[in-house]
């Protein structure tokens, strides 16, 4: 493959535009990420907390998309440890929502009920039966529901194995710069401009998070998709003092393979700012040490934001209103590494055979 022609040219390298191309390479497409970044995953696919949750969202069709995309994940994560010997670091460990009051019960409990209605699993558990499993739980819970089938994985590296499969396979990756035009002949887009060099490709596909709207824009569609900021706080105990993920006052707690913990995280709507405060950090680490008193004790490492690409009403998939070689998949919120392999499956079969197994077209723009 020519630099400057393939079949399909990606715009953005975050876990969207690598599990499209790695799904596409394995159908012997030929395919360019275009990462502005000098590598891959360096924005919401990085600073995402990595948890897989079946409980995403209660509205047809979206928890179809997410059970289809969660039921993935074993199989990926042990194809990629095979091909790119990358450990993904899934780890199925349930997450428990916890509640400390009648009113929070009630809201968690009409929550179970819906998700065991729509095919998932959910279980209320007793005080008792919660610090059986997790002891570092404050006695002052008044229960908890448990999703036994949710996860998390380690998101920074199931980039790099995206990526990294991809390229085994064929995928090229041109870093270092934007993609900063389309060019059109007729009504058709026939290139992308990087470095004020043209690329033609036969398909485009703009997976570039909270800039997917710039991008559109480029093409006179405006498009809402806004970044989000999310505040994390990285801590650390040893050893280990939780199993599952837990949630609950607002935030969640994700114990990672290594002993790190993870808390999250904000949701900001202050435009393209990656900043930290004070307010965050303390808003999270307060409601932690009231859901796990040990956790005061813990290690403080690190603390990051990230910038996650809000659609009203995302994700968005499939092809841009009017032009039947560009196709947008962005918008996935709080839900993208979670939907990554879904995803790069339907992009993928849309691509290649025009019929994705599952419909895309509530999720189409025309239709959002
Ligand atoms: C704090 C936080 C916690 C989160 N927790 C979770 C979670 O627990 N579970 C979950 O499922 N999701 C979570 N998310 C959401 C998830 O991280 C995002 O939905 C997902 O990473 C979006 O992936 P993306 O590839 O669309 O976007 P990004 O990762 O932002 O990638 C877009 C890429 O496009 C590139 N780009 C942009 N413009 C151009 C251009 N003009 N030319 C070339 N390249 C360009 C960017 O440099 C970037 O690398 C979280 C997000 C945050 C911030």
């Amino acid at each position: 493959m020519n630099q400057n022609t393939t079949d399909v040219a990606i715009i953005g390298g975050g876990i969207i535009g690598c599990s499209i191309a790695y799904q596409l390479a394995k159908k012997q497409v030929n395919v360019l990420v275009i990462e502005k970044a000098s590598r891959v995953g360096t924005e919401a696919s990085w600073a995402g907390a990595g948890i897989l949750t079946s409980h995403a969202s209660t509205h047809e069709p979206y928890p179809e998309l997410c059970r289809a995309s969660l039921a993935l994940y074993p199989t990926l994560a042990t194809e990629l440890k095979a091909e790119t010997e990358i450990d993904i670091e899934f780890i199925r460990s349930g997450t428990l929502s916890v509640f400390f009051d009648e009113a929070e019960a009630a809201g968690l409990i009409g929550l179970a009920e819906r998700r065991i209605n729509r095919g998932f699993t959910a279980e209320v558990l007793t005080p008792e039966q919660v610090r059986q499993s997790e002891p570092a739980i404050s006695k002052s819970i008044a229960g908890a529901v448990l999703f036994p089938e949710d996860g998390h994985v380690k998101n920074p590296k199931m980039v790099t194995a995206l990526a990294k499969g991809a390229a085994n396979l064929g995928t090229k990756f041109l870093f270092g710069n934007p993609m900063t035009g389309f060019v059109r002949e007729n009504d058709r887009v026939i290139g992308v401009i990087v470095n004020s060099e043209v690329i033609h490709a036969d398909k485009f596909v703009i997976a570039a998070g909270c800039w997917s709207g710039h991008l559109t824009g480029l093409l006179d569609l405006s498009l809402s998709i806004s970044p989000v900021k999310g505040q994390i706080v990285l801590l650390e105990t040893i050893p280990p003092i939780f199993q599952r993920i837990i949630d609950g006052l607002g935030i969640y707690i994700v114990p990672r393979a290594d002993g790190k913990i993870l808390l999250g995280a904000t949701a900001e709507f202050v435009g393209f700012d990656k900043t930290t405060s004070v307010d965050g950090v303390k808003q999270m680490i307060d409601a932690a040490v009231e859901i796990a008193p040990q956790l005061a004790q813990s290690t403080f490492v690190q603390t990051w934001a990230g910038l996650r690409p809000y659609y009203k009403r995302g994700p968005c998939l499939g092809y841009l209103p009017g032009l039947d070689n560009v196709i947008l998949a962005s918008g996935h919120y709080k839900n993208g590494i979670l939907l990554a392999p879904i995803t790069g499956q339907l992009i993928a079969e849309l691509i290649t055979t025009g019929k994705p197994s599952l419909s895309l077209a509530p999720f189409e723009l025309a239709a959002v």
